[in-house]
């Protein structure tokens, strides 16, 4: 069982149920990389099924048995879009509001283990657990810390969710070999035109 979406952009994965958001964003399509996911009814089903069984096994959690309607699916790809929105506000830049507007309603339920530890628990069926699931995955990673961590790949052709392990959180590039160097090549070339503009030889 593994983080499918994630995993074909060979991004780093983030830890625990963090993932789960990182997953729902990397369903995306990339040209290079992979196809859409949440393309139709039966290949969002089967993504939101594999998801959830990943999560379940991460959290040491039963799994839920999910069935995705057609309104279920709207609801996944509004719930992408917002939370892509989220992770585009720079790191440093996500504690001011700048996306004050968002809504989120989503139901969980607090519990705990014998030892006392209190978690999370997602309520819901179908999409609706999907959404409390995600939304609490985020709460916690913002009392974490992690949340700062989970970035957008900077490449405008890329856009997938990485996790950010460098020691200063300076990452920007989900795979600085692949997206990295098209970023360098780009710049190298813009860098010689512009060389070219400027010398007497080039007008
Ligand atoms: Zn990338």
């Amino acid at each position: 069982m593994s983080w499918a979406a994630t995993e074909r952009f060979g991004a780093r994965t983030a830890p625990a149920g963090l993932a789960l958001v990182q997953d729902l964003v990397n369903t995306h399509a990339v040209e290079r990389d992979g196809e859409e996911l949440l393309l139709d009814r039966p290949s969002a089903q089967r993504w939101l099924q594999n998801a959830a069984r990943r999560w379940a096994e991460v959290r040491g959690r039963t799994a839920p048995d999910l069935a995705l309607s057609e309104a279920g699916l709207r609801d996944l790809l509004d719930l992408r879009s917002t939370v892509a929105g989220l992770l585009a506000v720079p790191a440093d830049q996500r504690a001011e509001g700048a996306l004050a507007d968002i809504q989120v309603h989503a139901r969980a339920k607090l519990v705990a283990d014998p030892q006392g530890r209190v978690g999370i628990e997602p309520e819901g069926t179908d999409g609706d657990w999907l959404a409390s699931a995600v939304w609490s995955e985020i709460l916690l990673a913002q009392l974490t810390g992690t949340w700062a961590r989970l970035k957008l790949c900077r490449e405008p052709g890329c856009r997938s969710a990485f996790y950010d392990t460098s020691r200063n959180h300076s990452g920007q590039w989900h795979d600085v070999h692949s997206c990295g160097n098209i970023n360098n090549l780009r710049a190298s070339r813009s860098r010689k035109k512009d060389a070219l503009q400027t010398s007497p030889g080039g007008l």
